[in-house]
């Protein structure tokens, strides 16, 4: 039955046309007059198809009419479902289609919100399928036809979220279903009487058109009650089976206060900009693994994406439509890149761009940054792993590992970021035995300092002039213009690595550059350099990356922008009105904290000493403890997921880090010149 038959028939319930029967979302169902209000029925429907996953969970829903999203959520998986509502016939017309459908893990209760519910029974999810107009001046009783004396629906609002928290399982949430211009504005108040946190899950429009939003609410992190016992037995297991205990360096172990050990926090799920721990902690999420999860977590698009891959199979040993499509957005949004070939990681996106280089030069050697980081193959890891012990006076090519072979190290020419003339002098020197220069916008490890307009002009003449060509890594960068990075700069690279992003959550590498020097991967049998990979072009990949890159539009890179300008502003901000030496690198949507008064430009500028470490390590556990997941040592990038409530709520745990964890400003003291 389509919607506007059922909207029809519904409204013709004055006429004496019930009871309707329909089939929605595989149920068959019955439809008793009074149960339910057609203007609702859309957003209901649009609600019930696109709520988080409840498989396992139990969930309560509150005012089920006739049982349309319990039922659902029952008959999908949900480990219970129970249904209430004030009216009678509701509860029984409910109670009827789960005989109907022969579903045994729902019960219906007639119930004013809580007043029936059986009490201690906490929910992971509580379910309010709003009505389309809140009016918190309409604070009567009414009466409906067919339905007992009700709250106003405002009330109702006010009940659910001064109660409900009582009813959460740790990691519960209530979540929302709303329409109409005002509502958001009234629900963020009562959240915020309640010392409530709230975030948008998802927004769309029903069938009929109109504006539909899911909002979830939950606890704030609470400090004083945390737990982290899962995750400790995680971290003891995980030492079995792992050196160090760790199976990503990058992610490591921390030091939470009160816990012996050192901790990895082992992830649950993800939704928006929420990451739950597998001991139900929530976190506002600033990590994205590593700046990769653009649009936050679960994001509606990339997963209905990923899942309608899923159903057709995981990888195959064709090529596939997914593929090319993502492609042509590719090549179509970057200018840089004409043609391009995929593989799993930005560390192989840049391996390809290299040896494509050399292929196409006849040079071998390279020409990189100080300390930036452009994954693990050997020539591009050169210099990493540069500190005062071992880097002398002149920017140096130090060895990534212990016995990597002399000519790596011999092959590489190190470049101090940001200074001209000594990289020009360096350049010069080496001009014709260099293939290329690799380049990264904003080098994250190295310091995240945006590099200067006159230094990429400088790389730009200079690599001109010897014929070296110029890859631009774009795989953390890319963020920062619609075009990628190097678009938003004017820089012309040759060829230009992708990754992160542009996988969707999931891995992907992209190496791309003008037709003529990609045809350093053609023809296919005898290419100067050949190269393929078993999940390259993988069609999880390619669905999830063309759905996040489709929502990844103009507006929405340039209001992630602003929040990022935001929040670096008020960081320092904050930083300088407590006298402490915090500053706050980054562009775009992505930061980095430096225990340093002024912004490192350098490498060796943003390098710190141990006690300029603890400072960062203190307050990365210090946000951690407040509910805020960040990268260690301290940076973070801002997804679409993300509103200005995140930045407020972020900088409020950041000015309590520093006013109440004393060895900061201890430390800030001590370690300055
Ligand atoms: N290039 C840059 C600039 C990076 O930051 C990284 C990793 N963060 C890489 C390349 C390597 O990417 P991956 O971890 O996917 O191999």
């Amino acid at each position: 039955m389509t919607l506007e038959d059922t909207t029809k028939t519904l409204a013709m319930s004055q006429e004496g046309s019930f009871p309707l029967h329909m089939t929605e979302f595989d149920l068959n169902l019955v439809v008793h007059k009074g149960v339910m209000p057609f203007e609702q029925f859309a957003r209901r429907r649009w609600a019930t198809a696109n709520f988080p996953p409840v498989q396992g969970l139990d969930v309560l829903d509150v005012g089920c009419a006739f049982g349309l999203s319990g039922l659902h959520f029952a008959n999908i998986g949900a480990r219970s479902v129970t249904c209430v509502d004030i009216s009678a016939l509701a509860v029984g017309n409910t109670a009827e289609n789960a005989v109907r459908n022969n579903i045994d893990n729902l019960q219906a209760l007639q119930s004013d919100v809580f007043s029936n519910v059986p009490s201690g029974r906490p929910f992971d999810a509580i379910f309010w399928n709003a009505p389309s107009r809140l009016d918190p001046n309409t604070n009567h009783c009414g009466e409906e036809p067919g339905r007992e004396i009700i709250d106003s629906e405002f009330l109702v609002l006010r009940r659910l979220l001064a109660e409900g928290p009582n009813w959460l399982t740790q990691g519960g949430r209530i979540i929302v279903s709303l329409g109409g211009n005002n509502s958001a504005d009234i629900l963020t108040n009562i959240v915020q009487e309640n010392f409530l946190e709230c975030s948008t899950l998802i927004r769309g429009s029903g069938e009929d058109g109109k504006a539909c939003t899911l909002i979830q609410i939950h606890k704030p992190f609470d400090r004083a009650n945390v737990r982290f016992d899962q995750s400790e037995r995680l971290t003891k297991r995980a030492r079995n089976v792992y050196p160090a205990g760790v199976t990503r360096v990058s992610i490591g172990t921390i030091p939470i206060q009160g816990m012996s050990d050192r901790l990895s926090i082992y992830a649950q799920s993800g939704e928006g900009a929420r990451v739950t721990d597998v001991d139900g902690n929530h976190y506002v999420d600033f990590h994205n693994n590593f700046s990769t999860l653009v649009h936050g977590h679960r994001h509606a698009g990339t997963i209905a994406a990923v899942a309608s891959q899923l159903e057709r199979g995981t990888s195959f040993g064709n090529a596939t439509a997914a593929d090319v499509d993502l492609a042509e957005m590719i090549c179509e949004r970057v200018p840089a890149i004409e043609r391009l070939r995929y593989l799993n990681s930005g560390t192989e996106a840049v391996m390809f761009a290299i040896k494509a280089a050399r292929a196409m030069t006849g040079r071998t050697r390279l020409a990189k940054l100080e300390g930036a980081f452009h994954g693990t193959y050997d020539w591009a890891e050169v210099s990493t792993r540069s500190h005062p012990g071992n880097w002398g006076d002149s920017p140096s090519s130090i060895a990534p590992y212990r016995n990597t072979p002399a000519h790596v190290t011999d092959d590489v020419v190190v470049l101090t970021i940001n200074d001209v003339e000594r990289s020009r002098n360096i350049i010069e020197r080496h001009g014709s035995e260099l293939a290329c220069i690799v380049v990264d916008m904003l080098p994250c490890a190295a310091g995240m300092m945006p590099l200067d307009e006159s230094y990429l002009s400088m790389l730009q003449d200079v690599a001109h002039k010897h014929g070296i060509l110029l890859i631009s890594d774009e795989v953390v960068c890319f963020r920062l213009g619609y075009q990628g990075a190097s678009a938003a700069r004017a820089f012309q690279p040759d060829f230009v690595t992708l990754g992160k992003v542009l996988g969707g959550g999931l891995p992907i590498g992209v190496v791309g550059g003008k037709k003529i020097l990609m045809e350093a991967f053609a023809p296919q049998d005898s290419a100067p350099v050949p190269q393929g990979g078993t999940f390259s072009a993988n069609p999880l990949s390619m669905a999830a990356g063309r759905a996040a890159l489709a929502s990844l539009t103009a507006p929405e890179l340039d209001r992630i922008s602003a929040l990022g300008c935001y929040l670096r502003e008020q960081s320092e901000a904050a930083a300088a009105e407590n006298d402490l030496a915090i500053s706050v690198q980054g562009a775009g949507s992505l930061f980095r904290f430096h225990a340093k008064k002024t912004r490192p430009c350098t490498y060796r500028e943003a390098h710190h000493n141990a006690m300029e470490s603890e400072i960062l390590r203190r307050l990365q556990v210090g946000m951690l403890e407040r509910g805020f997941y960040v990268a260690a040592p301290f940076w973070g990038s801002i997804s679409t997921s993300m509103g200005k409530t995140h930045i407020e709520d972020f900088l409020n745990a950041f000015r309590s880090c520093l006013s109440e964890i004393p060895e900061i400003k201890e430390f800030c003291n001590r370690s300055a010149p």
